[in-house]
Protein backbone atom coordinates (compact mmCIF):
# COMPACT_ATOMS: atom_id res chain seq x y z
CA UNK A 1 0.00 0.00 0.00
CA UNK A 2 1.30 3.32 -0.72
CA UNK A 3 2.07 4.77 2.61
CA UNK A 4 1.16 8.32 1.35
CA UNK A 5 -2.03 7.69 0.90
CA UNK A 6 -4.60 8.33 4.06
CA UNK A 7 -6.62 5.31 4.93
CA UNK A 8 -9.28 5.45 7.21
CA UNK A 9 -8.90 3.56 10.58
CA UNK A 10 -11.27 0.92 11.78
CA UNK A 11 -11.67 1.82 15.79
CA UNK A 12 -12.52 0.11 18.42
CA UNK A 13 -15.38 0.46 20.75
CA UNK A 14 -14.99 0.26 24.36
CA UNK A 15 -16.78 1.88 26.86
CA UNK A 16 -19.26 3.35 24.81
CA UNK A 17 -16.53 5.18 22.63
CA UNK A 18 -15.32 4.68 18.93
CA UNK A 19 -11.50 5.03 20.14
CA UNK A 20 -8.38 4.61 18.19
CA UNK A 21 -5.94 1.40 18.69
CA UNK A 22 -2.67 2.04 20.48
CA UNK A 23 -1.38 -1.03 18.42
CA UNK A 24 1.30 -1.38 15.93
CA UNK A 25 -0.23 -4.05 14.15
CA UNK A 26 -2.42 -3.46 11.35
CA UNK A 27 -4.04 -4.87 8.23
CA UNK A 28 -5.45 -3.83 5.55
CA UNK A 29 -9.38 -4.14 4.80
CA UNK A 30 -9.44 -4.93 0.77
CA UNK A 31 -12.22 -4.31 -1.44
CA UNK A 32 -11.96 -8.22 -3.51
CA UNK A 33 -13.69 -7.07 -6.52
CA UNK A 34 -11.11 -4.20 -7.22
CA UNK A 35 -7.91 -4.65 -4.17
CA UNK A 36 -8.54 -1.03 -3.17
CA UNK A 37 -8.05 -0.90 0.61
CA UNK A 38 -10.80 0.59 2.59
CA UNK A 39 -9.35 1.21 5.47
CA UNK A 40 -7.12 -0.42 8.59
CA UNK A 41 -8.15 -2.83 11.22
CA UNK A 42 -5.67 -2.74 14.27
CA UNK A 43 -5.04 -5.91 15.95
CA UNK A 44 -5.89 -4.37 19.73
CA UNK A 45 -3.30 -5.11 22.40
CA UNK A 46 -3.70 -6.94 25.38
CA UNK A 47 -4.23 -4.01 27.56
CA UNK A 48 -7.33 -2.76 24.93
CA UNK A 49 -9.14 -6.01 25.30
CA UNK A 50 -8.76 -5.96 29.24
CA UNK A 51 -10.56 -2.74 28.80
CA UNK A 52 -12.94 -3.81 26.72
CA UNK A 53 -13.97 -6.96 28.93
CA UNK A 54 -13.65 -4.56 32.17
CA UNK A 55 -16.00 -2.06 31.12
CA UNK A 56 -18.50 -5.12 30.05
CA UNK A 57 -18.27 -6.25 33.97
CA UNK A 58 -19.12 -2.78 34.89
CA UNK A 59 -21.77 -2.01 32.83
CA UNK A 60 -23.61 -5.37 34.08
CA UNK A 61 -23.77 -4.28 36.98
CA UNK A 62 -26.69 -1.67 36.08
CA UNK A 63 -27.51 -3.46 32.82
CA UNK A 64 -28.50 -6.64 34.22
CA UNK A 65 -31.17 -4.68 36.18
CA UNK A 66 -32.48 -2.96 33.30
CA UNK A 67 -36.66 -3.30 32.89
CA UNK A 68 -37.40 -5.67 30.03
CA UNK A 69 -39.14 -3.04 28.38
CA UNK A 70 -36.32 -0.46 28.46
CA UNK A 71 -34.64 -3.54 26.51
CA UNK A 72 -37.02 -4.46 24.23
CA UNK A 73 -37.55 -1.00 23.29
CA UNK A 74 -33.30 -0.28 22.36
CA UNK A 75 -34.11 -3.53 19.66
CA UNK A 76 -37.20 -1.65 18.02
CA UNK A 77 -35.27 1.20 17.68
CA UNK A 78 -32.32 -0.92 16.80
CA UNK A 79 -34.61 -2.60 13.83
CA UNK A 80 -35.94 1.20 12.54
CA UNK A 81 -32.69 2.38 12.44
CA UNK A 82 -30.73 -0.71 10.09
CA UNK A 83 -34.03 -0.44 7.69
CA UNK A 84 -33.14 3.37 7.23
CA UNK A 85 -29.91 2.72 6.56
CA UNK A 86 -30.15 -0.30 4.69
CA UNK A 87 -28.43 1.10 1.12
CA UNK A 88 -25.77 2.04 2.79
CA UNK A 89 -25.24 -1.04 5.07
CA UNK A 90 -25.26 -2.79 1.72
CA UNK A 91 -23.01 -1.12 0.19
CA UNK A 92 -20.23 -0.81 2.46
CA UNK A 93 -20.56 -5.09 3.00
CA UNK A 94 -20.17 -4.79 -0.54
CA UNK A 95 -17.23 -3.22 -0.67
CA UNK A 96 -15.55 -4.86 1.96
CA UNK A 97 -16.78 -8.52 1.62
CA UNK A 98 -17.50 -8.94 -2.08
CA UNK A 99 -21.30 -10.33 -2.59
CA UNK A 100 -23.72 -8.45 -4.73
CA UNK A 101 -25.74 -5.53 -3.69
CA UNK A 102 -29.43 -7.66 -3.25
CA UNK A 103 -27.12 -10.21 -1.25
CA UNK A 104 -25.44 -7.81 0.86
CA UNK A 105 -29.09 -6.46 1.65
CA UNK A 106 -30.18 -10.23 2.08
CA UNK A 107 -27.46 -10.09 5.00
CA UNK A 108 -28.44 -7.08 6.58
CA UNK A 109 -32.11 -8.37 6.75
CA UNK A 110 -31.46 -11.95 8.07
CA UNK A 111 -29.22 -10.05 10.83
CA UNK A 112 -32.51 -7.72 11.21
CA UNK A 113 -34.65 -10.70 11.73
CA UNK A 114 -32.79 -11.25 15.19
CA UNK A 115 -33.37 -7.84 16.11
CA UNK A 116 -36.82 -7.86 15.59
CA UNK A 117 -36.99 -10.81 17.30
CA UNK A 118 -34.74 -9.56 20.42
CA UNK A 119 -37.57 -6.71 20.75
CA UNK A 120 -39.83 -9.45 21.76
CA UNK A 121 -37.29 -10.70 24.65
CA UNK A 122 -40.08 -9.92 27.23
CA UNK A 123 -41.88 -12.96 26.08
CA UNK A 124 -39.14 -15.07 25.10
CA UNK A 125 -37.87 -14.68 28.75
CA UNK A 126 -40.11 -15.66 30.73
CA UNK A 127 -39.93 -18.43 33.29
CA UNK A 128 -42.17 -21.04 34.95
CA UNK A 129 -44.12 -21.51 38.17
CA UNK A 130 -45.81 -24.51 39.38
CA UNK A 131 -48.18 -23.33 42.12
CA UNK A 132 -48.90 -25.81 45.19
CA UNK A 133 -46.40 -28.25 44.66
CA UNK A 134 -46.05 -29.22 48.22
CA UNK A 135 -48.47 -27.38 51.13
CA UNK A 136 -48.22 -23.67 50.42
CA UNK A 137 -45.16 -24.03 48.64
CA UNK A 138 -44.54 -22.71 44.92
CA UNK A 139 -41.85 -23.29 42.26
CA UNK A 140 -40.61 -20.85 39.90
CA UNK A 141 -37.54 -20.36 37.55
CA UNK A 142 -35.91 -17.02 36.62
CA UNK A 143 -33.57 -16.82 33.50
CA UNK A 144 -30.98 -14.67 34.48
CA UNK A 145 -28.18 -13.46 32.44
CA UNK A 146 -24.83 -14.53 32.93
CA UNK A 147 -22.29 -11.50 32.83
CA UNK A 148 -19.95 -10.56 29.94
CA UNK A 149 -20.19 -12.80 26.95
CA UNK A 150 -18.40 -12.85 23.85
CA UNK A 151 -19.08 -13.18 20.19
CA UNK A 152 -16.35 -13.96 17.11
CA UNK A 153 -17.60 -13.82 13.65
CA UNK A 154 -16.76 -15.02 10.25
CA UNK A 155 -15.83 -12.86 6.85
CA UNK A 156 -18.89 -14.32 5.34
CA UNK A 157 -21.94 -12.26 6.56
CA UNK A 158 -20.37 -9.49 8.46
CA UNK A 159 -23.92 -8.28 9.49
CA UNK A 160 -26.00 -10.94 9.69
CA UNK A 161 -23.95 -13.16 12.29
CA UNK A 162 -22.95 -10.39 14.54
CA UNK A 163 -26.62 -9.80 14.95
CA UNK A 164 -27.19 -13.63 15.50
CA UNK A 165 -25.08 -12.84 18.46
CA UNK A 166 -25.18 -9.26 20.48
CA UNK A 167 -28.67 -8.06 20.46
CA UNK A 168 -29.87 -11.76 22.28
CA UNK A 169 -26.99 -11.42 24.12
CA UNK A 170 -27.95 -7.91 25.62
CA UNK A 171 -31.78 -8.72 24.85
CA UNK A 172 -31.15 -11.15 27.84
CA UNK A 173 -29.47 -8.64 30.22
CA UNK A 174 -25.54 -9.13 29.36
CA UNK A 175 -23.13 -6.90 28.43
CA UNK A 176 -20.98 -7.94 25.50
CA UNK A 177 -17.78 -8.48 23.73
CA UNK A 178 -17.72 -8.51 19.77
CA UNK A 179 -14.77 -9.50 17.82
CA UNK A 180 -15.63 -9.30 13.77
CA UNK A 181 -13.51 -10.68 11.16
CA UNK A 182 -10.34 -8.84 11.03
CA UNK A 183 -11.02 -9.34 7.03
CA UNK A 184 -14.35 -7.24 7.10
CA UNK A 185 -14.84 -5.65 10.28
CA UNK A 186 -16.80 -2.25 9.07
CA UNK A 187 -20.52 -3.25 8.13
CA UNK A 188 -20.46 -4.58 11.64
CA UNK A 189 -18.66 -1.41 13.21
CA UNK A 190 -21.93 0.40 11.67
CA UNK A 191 -23.94 -1.67 13.18
CA UNK A 192 -22.71 -0.98 16.21
CA UNK A 193 -23.07 2.26 16.26
CA UNK A 194 -26.54 2.23 15.23
CA UNK A 195 -26.95 0.14 18.26
CA UNK A 196 -25.23 2.90 20.57
CA UNK A 197 -27.42 5.07 18.37
CA UNK A 198 -30.60 2.96 19.46
CA UNK A 199 -29.76 3.52 23.32
CA UNK A 200 -27.60 0.73 23.95
CA UNK A 201 -25.48 2.10 27.15
CA UNK A 202 -21.70 2.47 27.83
CA UNK A 203 -20.19 -0.45 28.07
CA UNK A 204 -23.12 -2.64 27.25
CA UNK A 205 -21.57 -3.43 23.71
CA UNK A 206 -17.73 -3.06 23.13
CA UNK A 207 -15.86 -4.31 20.44
CA UNK A 208 -12.32 -5.34 19.92
CA UNK A 209 -10.25 -6.47 16.50
CA UNK A 210 -7.71 -9.20 15.74
CA UNK A 211 -6.80 -12.76 15.23
CA UNK A 212 -5.61 -15.25 16.70
CA UNK A 213 -4.28 -13.90 19.71
CA UNK A 214 -7.82 -12.02 20.63
CA UNK A 215 -9.40 -15.18 20.34
CA UNK A 216 -7.14 -17.03 22.65
CA UNK A 217 -7.55 -13.81 24.78
CA UNK A 218 -11.47 -13.81 24.62
CA UNK A 219 -11.28 -17.56 25.54
CA UNK A 220 -8.83 -17.13 28.56
CA UNK A 221 -9.96 -14.26 30.20
CA UNK A 222 -12.23 -14.79 33.56
CA UNK A 223 -14.41 -12.42 33.56
CA UNK A 224 -15.96 -13.98 30.00
CA UNK A 225 -18.73 -16.33 31.03
CA UNK A 226 -20.16 -17.24 27.43
CA UNK A 227 -18.71 -17.09 23.90
CA UNK A 228 -20.36 -17.61 20.83
CA UNK A 229 -18.17 -18.34 17.79
CA UNK A 230 -18.81 -19.03 14.01
CA UNK A 231 -16.28 -20.02 11.36
CA UNK A 232 -13.71 -22.49 10.26
CA UNK A 233 -14.29 -26.22 12.08
CA UNK A 234 -10.49 -25.66 12.65
CA UNK A 235 -10.67 -22.60 14.64
CA UNK A 236 -14.34 -23.15 16.54
CA UNK A 237 -13.03 -27.02 17.71
CA UNK A 238 -9.70 -24.81 19.38
CA UNK A 239 -11.92 -21.97 20.49
CA UNK A 240 -14.52 -24.80 21.91
CA UNK A 241 -11.35 -26.97 23.57
CA UNK A 242 -9.75 -24.09 25.16
CA UNK A 243 -12.48 -21.83 26.29
CA UNK A 244 -14.45 -24.84 27.87
CA UNK A 245 -11.41 -25.74 29.79
CA UNK A 246 -11.73 -22.32 31.11
CA UNK A 247 -15.23 -23.11 32.66
CA UNK A 248 -16.81 -21.39 29.86
CA UNK A 249 -20.49 -21.64 28.09
CA UNK A 250 -19.45 -22.16 24.59
CA UNK A 251 -21.95 -22.29 21.08
CA UNK A 252 -19.42 -22.84 18.41
CA UNK A 253 -21.23 -23.03 14.37
CA UNK A 254 -18.47 -24.20 11.98
CA UNK A 255 -17.62 -25.63 8.89
CA UNK A 256 -20.01 -27.12 6.42
CA UNK A 257 -19.94 -29.47 3.49
CA UNK A 258 -24.36 -29.73 2.70
CA UNK A 259 -25.72 -32.38 0.16
CA UNK A 260 -28.37 -31.74 -2.09
CA UNK A 261 -30.84 -34.84 -3.13
CA UNK A 262 -32.47 -34.37 -6.55
CA UNK A 263 -35.03 -37.04 -7.70
CA UNK A 264 -36.27 -37.90 -11.30
CA UNK A 265 -40.02 -36.49 -10.69
CA UNK A 266 -38.47 -33.08 -9.01
CA UNK A 267 -39.63 -29.83 -10.83
CA UNK A 268 -36.78 -29.63 -12.81
CA UNK A 269 -36.85 -26.15 -14.03
CA UNK A 270 -37.52 -24.67 -10.34
CA UNK A 271 -35.01 -27.53 -8.68
CA UNK A 272 -31.71 -26.60 -11.47
CA UNK A 273 -32.60 -22.72 -10.69
CA UNK A 274 -32.71 -23.14 -6.74
CA UNK A 275 -29.41 -25.41 -6.99
CA UNK A 276 -27.45 -22.85 -9.23
CA UNK A 277 -28.36 -20.14 -6.97
CA UNK A 278 -27.45 -22.24 -3.71
CA UNK A 279 -23.87 -23.99 -5.29
CA UNK A 280 -22.81 -20.46 -6.84
CA UNK A 281 -24.46 -17.30 -5.07
CA UNK A 282 -22.37 -15.41 -2.54
CA UNK A 283 -19.73 -17.39 -4.91
CA UNK A 284 -20.10 -20.21 -2.74
CA UNK A 285 -19.33 -18.21 0.60
CA UNK A 286 -22.03 -19.50 2.36
CA UNK A 287 -22.01 -21.87 5.39
CA UNK A 288 -25.32 -23.02 3.94
CA UNK A 289 -24.24 -23.09 0.06
CA UNK A 290 -24.86 -26.41 -1.28
CA UNK A 291 -21.25 -27.18 -2.31
CA UNK A 292 -22.43 -31.52 -3.39
CA UNK A 293 -25.83 -32.58 -5.56
CA UNK A 294 -26.41 -35.92 -5.75
CA UNK A 295 -28.31 -36.82 -8.72
CA UNK A 296 -30.67 -40.11 -8.32
CA UNK A 297 -32.10 -42.50 -11.14
CA UNK A 298 -32.75 -40.49 -14.40
CA UNK A 299 -32.11 -36.85 -12.78
CA UNK A 300 -28.31 -38.02 -13.71
CA UNK A 301 -29.69 -37.02 -17.03
CA UNK A 302 -29.65 -33.41 -16.11
CA UNK A 303 -26.09 -32.53 -15.62
CA UNK A 304 -26.13 -30.73 -18.93
CA UNK A 305 -28.93 -28.73 -17.97
CA UNK A 306 -26.95 -27.62 -14.68
CA UNK A 307 -23.87 -27.05 -16.96
CA UNK A 308 -25.70 -24.91 -19.19
CA UNK A 309 -27.53 -23.19 -15.98
CA UNK A 310 -24.59 -22.41 -14.35
CA UNK A 311 -22.80 -20.47 -17.94
CA UNK A 312 -25.84 -18.65 -17.78
CA UNK A 313 -24.70 -16.78 -14.45
CA UNK A 314 -22.78 -13.61 -14.38
CA UNK A 315 -19.58 -13.12 -12.68
CA UNK A 316 -18.92 -9.04 -12.26
CA UNK A 317 -17.75 -7.12 -9.25
CA UNK A 318 -21.24 -6.93 -6.70
CA UNK A 319 -22.37 -3.16 -7.17
CA UNK A 320 -22.60 -4.36 -11.28
CA UNK A 321 -26.41 -4.95 -12.30
CA UNK A 322 -27.33 -8.17 -12.74
CA UNK A 323 -24.07 -9.99 -11.03
CA UNK A 324 -24.65 -13.52 -9.61
CA UNK A 325 -21.37 -14.52 -8.35
CA UNK A 326 -19.35 -11.78 -7.30
CA UNK A 327 -15.60 -11.96 -5.93
CA UNK A 328 -14.02 -14.70 -3.24
CA UNK A 329 -12.63 -12.76 -0.15
CA UNK A 330 -9.13 -12.30 -0.59
CA UNK A 331 -6.17 -13.42 -2.78
CA UNK A 332 -5.52 -16.27 -0.57
CA UNK A 333 -9.10 -17.83 -0.80
CA UNK A 334 -8.58 -17.49 -4.41
CA UNK A 335 -5.59 -19.51 -5.03
CA UNK A 336 -6.55 -21.93 -2.49
CA UNK A 337 -9.74 -22.58 -4.61
CA UNK A 338 -8.34 -22.46 -7.40
CA UNK A 339 -5.48 -25.26 -5.99
CA UNK A 340 -8.67 -27.39 -4.79
CA UNK A 341 -9.76 -27.47 -8.53
CA UNK A 342 -6.20 -28.65 -9.75
CA UNK A 343 -6.34 -31.46 -6.92
CA UNK A 344 -10.31 -32.35 -8.44
CA UNK A 345 -8.18 -32.85 -12.13
CA UNK A 346 -5.18 -34.55 -10.46
CA UNK A 347 -7.84 -36.67 -8.20
CA UNK A 348 -9.63 -37.96 -11.25
CA UNK A 349 -13.03 -36.15 -10.85
CA UNK A 350 -14.56 -34.61 -14.52
CA UNK A 351 -14.38 -31.14 -14.87
CA UNK A 352 -17.44 -30.49 -16.56
CA UNK A 353 -17.12 -26.54 -16.27
CA UNK A 354 -14.03 -24.77 -15.57
CA UNK A 355 -14.40 -21.38 -14.24
CA UNK A 356 -10.92 -20.03 -13.48
CA UNK A 357 -9.42 -17.02 -14.14
CA UNK A 358 -13.03 -15.88 -15.88
CA UNK A 359 -12.60 -12.55 -17.98
CA UNK A 360 -14.57 -9.79 -15.63
CA UNK A 361 -14.03 -6.78 -17.76
CA UNK A 362 -13.66 -3.42 -15.43
CA UNK A 363 -12.61 -5.77 -12.36
CA UNK A 364 -9.23 -7.18 -13.72
CA UNK A 365 -7.76 -7.31 -10.80
CA UNK A 366 -10.50 -8.89 -8.70
CA UNK A 367 -10.52 -12.55 -7.31
CA UNK A 368 -13.22 -14.21 -9.15
CA UNK A 369 -13.61 -17.78 -9.76
CA UNK A 370 -16.67 -18.61 -11.65
CA UNK A 371 -19.26 -21.39 -11.53
CA UNK A 372 -16.79 -24.52 -11.72
CA UNK A 373 -18.80 -28.08 -12.20
CA UNK A 374 -17.32 -31.16 -11.11
CA UNK A 375 -18.74 -34.91 -12.02
CA UNK A 376 -17.55 -38.45 -10.88
CA UNK A 377 -16.69 -37.15 -7.70
CA UNK A 378 -16.13 -39.91 -4.75
CA UNK A 379 -14.96 -39.90 -0.99
CA UNK A 380 -11.36 -39.53 -1.00
CA UNK A 381 -10.85 -36.68 -3.37
CA UNK A 382 -10.03 -33.27 -1.85
CA UNK A 383 -12.92 -31.51 -3.39
CA UNK A 384 -15.31 -33.79 -1.84
CA UNK A 385 -13.60 -33.89 1.60
CA UNK A 386 -12.54 -30.26 2.36
CA UNK A 387 -14.65 -27.62 2.49
CA UNK A 388 -13.49 -25.59 -0.68
CA UNK A 389 -15.59 -22.29 0.10
CA UNK A 390 -16.17 -20.91 -3.57
CA UNK A 391 -18.49 -21.42 -6.33
CA UNK A 392 -17.69 -25.22 -7.40
CA UNK A 393 -20.49 -27.98 -7.26
CA UNK A 394 -19.10 -31.67 -6.87
CA UNK A 395 -21.98 -33.19 -8.52
CA UNK A 396 -22.80 -37.31 -7.36
CA UNK A 397 -24.24 -40.12 -8.68
CA UNK A 398 -26.76 -42.71 -6.74
CA UNK A 399 -29.24 -45.56 -8.05
CA UNK A 400 -32.02 -44.28 -5.03
CA UNK A 401 -32.69 -42.32 -2.33
CA UNK A 402 -31.89 -45.13 -0.03
CA UNK A 403 -28.21 -44.95 -1.17
CA UNK A 404 -28.35 -40.70 -1.61
CA UNK A 405 -29.08 -40.67 2.01
CA UNK A 406 -26.52 -43.02 3.06
CA UNK A 407 -24.26 -41.44 1.67
CA UNK A 408 -24.71 -37.91 3.10
CA UNK A 409 -24.79 -39.30 6.48
CA UNK A 410 -21.76 -40.93 5.82
CA UNK A 411 -20.31 -37.39 5.32
CA UNK A 412 -19.23 -36.17 8.99
CA UNK A 413 -20.96 -32.48 8.54
CA UNK A 414 -24.48 -31.65 9.59
CA UNK A 415 -25.32 -28.47 8.66
CA UNK A 416 -27.36 -28.09 6.14
CA UNK A 417 -29.39 -30.22 3.44
CA UNK A 418 -32.53 -30.16 0.73
CA UNK A 419 -33.94 -32.55 -1.10
CA UNK A 420 -35.76 -31.86 -4.79
CA UNK A 421 -38.73 -34.00 -5.07
CA UNK A 422 -42.57 -33.47 -5.76
CA UNK A 423 -43.49 -37.29 -3.70
CA UNK A 424 -44.60 -36.50 -0.03
CA UNK A 425 -43.56 -39.84 1.15
CA UNK A 426 -39.78 -39.02 -0.17
CA UNK A 427 -39.51 -36.03 1.35
CA UNK A 428 -40.49 -37.68 4.55
CA UNK A 429 -38.58 -40.29 4.23
CA UNK A 430 -35.79 -37.77 3.70
CA UNK A 431 -36.97 -35.76 6.88
CA UNK A 432 -36.50 -39.03 8.98
CA UNK A 433 -33.72 -40.44 8.00
CA UNK A 434 -31.15 -38.08 6.94
CA UNK A 435 -28.63 -37.23 9.76
CA UNK A 436 -28.24 -33.45 9.13
CA UNK A 437 -29.46 -30.43 11.58
CA UNK A 438 -30.85 -27.64 8.76
CA UNK A 439 -33.25 -29.91 6.20
CA UNK A 440 -34.91 -28.28 3.16
CA UNK A 441 -37.69 -29.56 1.47
CA UNK A 442 -37.65 -27.87 -1.98
CA UNK A 443 -35.68 -25.17 -0.35
CA UNK A 444 -31.66 -25.22 -0.92
CA UNK A 445 -30.76 -23.07 1.72
CA UNK A 446 -32.94 -24.13 4.86
CA UNK A 447 -31.43 -21.37 7.18
CA UNK A 448 -34.33 -21.10 9.97
CA UNK A 449 -35.64 -17.35 10.55
CA UNK A 450 -35.35 -16.79 14.31
CA UNK A 451 -38.76 -18.30 15.62
CA UNK A 452 -36.57 -20.72 15.18
CA UNK A 453 -33.09 -21.98 16.14
CA UNK A 454 -30.31 -22.00 13.61
CA UNK A 455 -29.54 -26.52 14.48
CA UNK A 456 -26.61 -27.48 12.66
CA UNK A 457 -25.46 -30.80 13.69
CA UNK A 458 -22.39 -33.15 14.54
CA UNK A 459 -18.78 -32.36 12.51
CA UNK A 460 -20.49 -28.73 11.94
CA UNK A 461 -21.01 -27.80 15.56
CA UNK A 462 -20.11 -27.89 19.37
CA UNK A 463 -22.10 -26.87 21.99
CA UNK A 464 -25.89 -27.75 22.66
CA UNK A 465 -27.99 -24.74 21.89
CA UNK A 466 -28.24 -22.88 18.64
CA UNK A 467 -27.27 -19.20 18.65
CA UNK A 468 -30.40 -17.50 17.63
CA UNK A 469 -34.52 -18.28 18.39
CA UNK A 470 -35.38 -19.91 21.74
CA UNK A 471 -32.43 -22.14 21.97
CA UNK A 472 -30.52 -18.95 22.53
CA UNK A 473 -32.41 -17.50 25.51
CA UNK A 474 -30.64 -20.75 27.74
CA UNK A 475 -27.50 -20.37 26.15
CA UNK A 476 -26.86 -16.37 27.52
CA UNK A 477 -29.11 -17.06 30.55
CA UNK A 478 -28.79 -19.31 33.90
CA UNK A 479 -31.69 -20.72 34.93
CA UNK A 480 -32.44 -20.28 38.92
CA UNK A 481 -35.25 -22.19 39.94
CA UNK A 482 -36.74 -20.79 43.84
CA UNK A 483 -38.80 -22.67 45.60
CA UNK A 484 -40.87 -20.58 48.23
CA UNK A 485 -43.15 -21.12 51.17
CA UNK A 486 -44.62 -17.91 52.92
CA UNK A 487 -45.85 -18.18 56.21
CA UNK A 488 -48.54 -15.64 58.32
CA UNK A 489 -48.43 -15.24 61.83
CA UNK A 490 -51.75 -17.57 62.40
CA UNK A 491 -50.08 -20.37 60.84
CA UNK A 492 -49.30 -22.98 62.94
CA UNK A 493 -45.65 -24.33 63.32
CA UNK A 494 -44.84 -27.56 61.43
CA UNK A 495 -42.10 -29.20 63.98
CA UNK A 496 -38.54 -29.95 62.73
CA UNK A 497 -38.61 -32.09 59.52
CA UNK A 498 -35.69 -34.32 59.14
CA UNK A 499 -36.51 -35.56 55.61
CA UNK A 500 -35.87 -34.33 52.39
CA UNK A 501 -39.62 -34.03 51.39
CA UNK A 502 -41.45 -30.84 51.72
CA UNK A 503 -44.75 -31.31 53.14
P1 LIG B 1 -12.22 -18.53 10.37
O1 LIG B 1 -12.36 -19.71 11.25
O2 LIG B 1 -10.97 -18.34 9.60
O3 LIG B 1 -12.41 -17.18 11.23
C1 LIG B 1 -13.45 -17.06 12.18
C2 LIG B 1 -12.96 -16.17 13.31
O4 LIG B 1 -11.86 -16.81 13.95
C3 LIG B 1 -12.49 -14.80 12.83
O5 LIG B 1 -12.98 -13.81 13.71
C4 LIG B 1 -10.97 -14.92 12.86
O6 LIG B 1 -10.34 -13.71 13.19
C5 LIG B 1 -10.73 -15.94 13.95
N1 LIG B 1 -9.52 -16.75 13.69
C6 LIG B 1 -8.98 -17.06 12.49
N2 LIG B 1 -7.91 -17.84 12.64
C7 LIG B 1 -7.75 -18.05 13.96
C8 LIG B 1 -6.82 -18.80 14.75
N3 LIG B 1 -5.82 -19.46 14.20
N4 LIG B 1 -6.99 -18.80 16.09
C9 LIG B 1 -8.00 -18.13 16.67
N5 LIG B 1 -8.89 -17.39 15.96
C10 LIG B 1 -8.79 -17.36 14.63
O7 LIG B 1 -13.51 -18.55 9.41
P2 LIG B 1 -13.80 -17.61 8.16
O8 LIG B 1 -12.90 -18.02 7.04
O9 LIG B 1 -13.86 -16.21 8.56
O10 LIG B 1 -15.28 -18.06 7.81
C11 LIG B 1 -15.60 -19.14 6.99
C12 LIG B 1 -15.89 -20.39 7.80
O11 LIG B 1 -16.96 -20.14 8.71
C13 LIG B 1 -16.35 -21.55 6.94
O12 LIG B 1 -15.77 -22.74 7.45
C14 LIG B 1 -17.85 -21.57 7.15
O13 LIG B 1 -18.47 -22.82 6.94
C15 LIG B 1 -17.95 -21.17 8.57
N6 LIG B 1 -19.26 -20.62 8.88
C16 LIG B 1 -20.11 -21.41 9.60
C17 LIG B 1 -21.38 -20.96 9.88
C18 LIG B 1 -22.34 -21.80 10.65
O14 LIG B 1 -23.33 -21.26 11.10
N7 LIG B 1 -22.08 -23.09 10.83
C19 LIG B 1 -21.79 -19.69 9.42
C20 LIG B 1 -20.88 -18.92 8.69
C21 LIG B 1 -19.62 -19.40 8.43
Amino acid sequence: MDAAVKVATVKLLINGEFVESKTTEWRDVVNPATQQVLARVPFATQDEINAAVAAAKEAFKTWRKTPIGARARIFLKLQQLIRENMAELAATLTAEQGKTLPDAEGDVFRGLEVVEHASAIGNLQLGELANNVANGVDTYTVLQPLGVCAGITPFNFPAMIPLWMFPMAIATGNTFVLKPSEQDPMVTMRLCELALEAGVPPGVLNVIHGGEMAVNAICDHPDIKAISFVGSTKVGTHVYNRASLNGKRVQCMMGAKNHAIILPDANKEQTLNAIAGASFGAAGQRCMALPVVVLVGEAQKWLPDLVAKAKTLKVSGGTEKGTDVGPVISCAALSRIEGLIERGIADGATLELDGRKPNVPGYEKGNFVGPTIFSGVKPGMAIYDQEIFGPVLSVVAAKDLDEAIEFINANPNGNGTAVFTQSGAAARKFQEEIDVGQVGINVPVPVPVPLFSFSGSRASKLGDLGPYGKQVILFYTQTKTVTARWFDDSTAGQGVNTTISLK
